[in-house]
């Protein structure tokens, strides 16, 4: 079978020692061929040609030239030795210099020799120079064939069994003309024929030595295309899986949904609302348990479109449970959803780290009886003792700060019939992330504004023009309105952040000698945190100066300015959820972004794109951009998947296609059972472990 030749043992490969297949499984994790010949080069030397010494440049990418050396000159410069030859080829005259190895290196260079030599051009001791360049002798008489030569990430440990770059370079070479008969084709030919992609075989062989940047190039598109492939099969494998297990509970009572709607909404869904509520309603009637994603910008109207979505279950006795992943926040979602509630006399529970030992004890009596139908809380919510009588119906807010990982606990947790689970998202999340990461989730999006918004306007002043941004604020009160102002969290000093925002306070204190002030951070005590939120809700307190602790949490629709200080220390993503604290109604609200006056390029990239859009999704996009899914989602939480060659942030148009390749597929053949996607089923099976399926699968 082809398959399992590639599975052999890396100590069966001519090269490989004992001593070195067990360095390469510790420390590469290469303990197969087919491991090896996944382990792709990081970059590669471009030595297809040889530049004319005169034509370098300093600071030019790595260059290759050839020449004749001089006479080695060892020398001193204070403590550090350095040995310095120079090479001629005819058009000028560069350096080479070392500061390692020196003796080694003397004897090895053969004055008046012909070299190859490759390293980066710069100037050193106001010479054109390459500090510790690659070298090679150069048969005279024989022409050059250059190539593109494979760069691999290595570390001590193996370089200390030679395996550097060039070490591991040759194993492969041993390995890939033994291996490439085994290689299999692991996408059906109709997509390889239909997209023009170069064979598997091709693209193995390419990626290791290319023989041109093309090739190199087609190499690279092939294998994106296939991780990304078998990225959204997997994810919608799962998905099948789920859609084909009946089991949910079916709710299809409407009547607290008719009841509340007619009597008690002030205001009339968007359509986008409605849109969104139907979906729901179709998968809580369904009988399949519901796993949506719910997407929409900050204040588009997510929270009553989730009230509405409790009533269904609630309606046939089922309990319900929101969490969300801050304490402010599901404070907010609490207070929020008691509006909604009162006049339905519906109560709801709220649970989090800091309820009371016996007040929590009530709660949970409560629940298992199911005398209580509604909890609010945090991931205290996940805790084992707490039970429910029958919850019909999880909404998670917030979804990426819980994280893949998470959601996946938390499905592993239930018993019985699995409850029906929302996902409630104010982040949105580029398209192209959310069908790696929620592949396997139905996704229903709000992407219209309640009417009468308008929308907050972004004004960005340097820290020379405060007067300016004085001013206004001044002028903006003097009309009633109520200001924000906001610190940014820098670093993970807490003293620092106090200290700026205790600065901040006194000159706005001296600024505004008459208006009264309130400050909020994350620090305070539980009840002086509420009692400022307080003061500043009912317009006591005229500004109020904070932590980001205010990005969720609030809601003061007299409140129209945001005032973000050093704005260029926040991430897009976040200056976004700030400027969404303004401008719920129709007052015209205004988000100023004080920065220094000197901006790193990316932060005047970010500013420039706040003044530029308003619109949550491209500013989404722009962010994944700039800092790469990683960091958006938040390393340790985001569970992405292992890319190796593709990137959500530059490969989007592939990952588009992959995706609707695996949906045409996955449509006429759900089982993979045709002749033409055997090779799939064969490459799932032979790639089972993969990490993103053994955590959701
Ligand atoms: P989100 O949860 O998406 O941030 P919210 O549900 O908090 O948004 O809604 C923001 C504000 O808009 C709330 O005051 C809410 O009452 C109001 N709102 C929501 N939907 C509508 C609508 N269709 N028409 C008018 N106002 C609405
Ligand atoms: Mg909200």
């Amino acid at each position: 079978m082809h398959a399992s030749f590639l599975q052999t043992d890396i100590a069966q490969l001519r090269g490989v020692g004992p001593q070195h297949a067990k360095v390469l499984q510790k420390e590469l994790r290469i303990s197969t061929y087919n491991d090896l010949l996944a382990y792709y080069p990081f970059r590669y030397e471009d030595r297809t040609r040889i530049h004319p010494i005169t034509a370098l440049k300093p600071g030019d990418a790595g260059v290759q030239v050839a020449g004749i050396i001089s006479k080695p000159d060892l020398g001193s410069f204070g403590k550090q030795q350095r040995l310095c030859v120079n090479l001629t080829d005819g058009t000028g005259t560069l350096c080479l210099v070392w500061f390692q190895g020196l003796d080694w290196m003397r004897k090895k260079l053969q004055t008046n020799s012909r070299y190859l030599v490759f390293g980066k051009p710069l100037v050193y001791r106001g010479k054109l120079s390459m500090i510790h360049p690659s070298i090679s002798t150069m048969l005279t008489g024989r022409r050059y064939v250059g190539r593109l030569q494979p760069v691999y990430a290595t570390t001590e440990l193996l370089t200390a069994q030679k395996l550097n770059s060039r070490g591991i370079e040759r194993l492969q070479s041993n390995l890939l003309p033994l291996a490439k008969p085994h290689i299999s084709e692991a996408l059906p030919d109709v997509v390889v024929q239909r997209y023009r992609l170069v064979s598997r075989q091709k693209a193995l062989q390419d990626i290791h030595f290319p023989a041109s940047q093309e090739a190199l190039h087609q190499a690279k598109r092939r294998l994106k295309f296939e991780e990304f492939f078998f990225l959204q099969l997997r994810l919608f494998l799962v998905k099948a899986v789920r859609l084909g297990k009946p089991i949910g509970n079916a709710f299809c009572n409407t009547s607290l949904l008719r009841q509340f709607c007619q009597k008690h909404l002030n205001f009339s869904l968007t359509a986008a609302q409605q849109r969104v509520l139907k979906q729901i309603y179709g998968d809580l009637r369904s009988g399949r348990q519901m796993n949506r994603l719910l997407q929409g910008d900050v204040a588009s109207g997510k929270t009553i479109v989730a009230f509405l979505s409790m009533l269904i279950p609630l309606a046939d006795q089922a309990q319900v449970a929101l969490m969300a992943p801050t304490e402010i926040l599901a404070e907010q979602h609490h207070q929020n959803l008691q509006k909604y509630a009162a006049p339905m006399n519906l109560e709801i529970g709220l649970l989090t780290g800091s309820t009371a030992h016996q007040a929590r004890k009530e709660l949970h009596d409560r629940l298992a009886t199911g005398d209580l139908q509604v909890l609010v809380g945090t991931h205290a919510l996940l805790q084992e003792s707490v039970k429910f009588r029958q919850l019909g119906l999880t909404i998670i807010d917030e979804q990426h700060r819980f994280g893949v990982a998470q959601r996946a606990k938390l499905s592993q947790k239930r018993m019985g019939t699995p409850p029906h689970v929302l996902i409630m998202t104010a982040t949105p999340i580029p398209r192209t992330l959310a069908m790696t990461l929620y592949g396997d989730l139905d996704v229903a999006v709000i992407d219209q504004m309640p009417p009468g918004r308008k929308p907050v306007k972004t004004i960005h002043y340097y820290d020379a023009q405060r007067l300016q941004m004085l001013n206004f604020v001044q002028n903006q009160i003097d009309q009633g309105r109520q200001i924000y102002m906001v610190y940014p969290l820098i670093e993970a000093s807490e003293a620092i952040v106090y200290k700026d925002l205790m600065d901040g306070y006194e000159s706005m204190a001296r600024a505004f000698p008459n208006i009264s002030l309130g400050v909020l951070h994350g620090k305070m005590k539980r009840q002086d945190k509420a009692h400022a939120m307080r003061c500043f809700a009912t317009g006591r307190t005229k500004i109020l100066i904070a932590t980001t602790v205010i990005e969720v949490g609030v809601h003061v629709s007299n409140a129209t300015v945001m005032v973000i200080e050093n704005a260029e220390r926040f991430g897009l993503t976040q200056l976004h959820q700030l400027r969404g604290r303004v401008g719920r109604d129709a007052t015209q609200s205004y988000c100023i972004l004080m920065t220094n006056n000197e901006i790193s390029p990316q932060g005047k990239e970010r500013i420039k794109t706040m003044l530029r859009t308003n619109d949550g999704f491209e500013i989404a996009d722009v962010d994944l951009q700039m800092r790469g899914p990683g960091d958006l989602m938040g390393v340790q939480q985001s569970g992405l998947p292992d890319l190796k060659l593709a990137k959500l942030a530059k490969d989007g148009a592939i990952l588009q296609v992959a995706h609707e390749v695996v949906q045409s597929i996955l449509q006429s053949d759900p089982e993979l059972s045709l002749p033409q996607n055997k090779c799939l089923a064969a490459h799932l099976q032979a790639n089972r472990c993969s990490s993103l399926w053994s955590k959701i699968g």
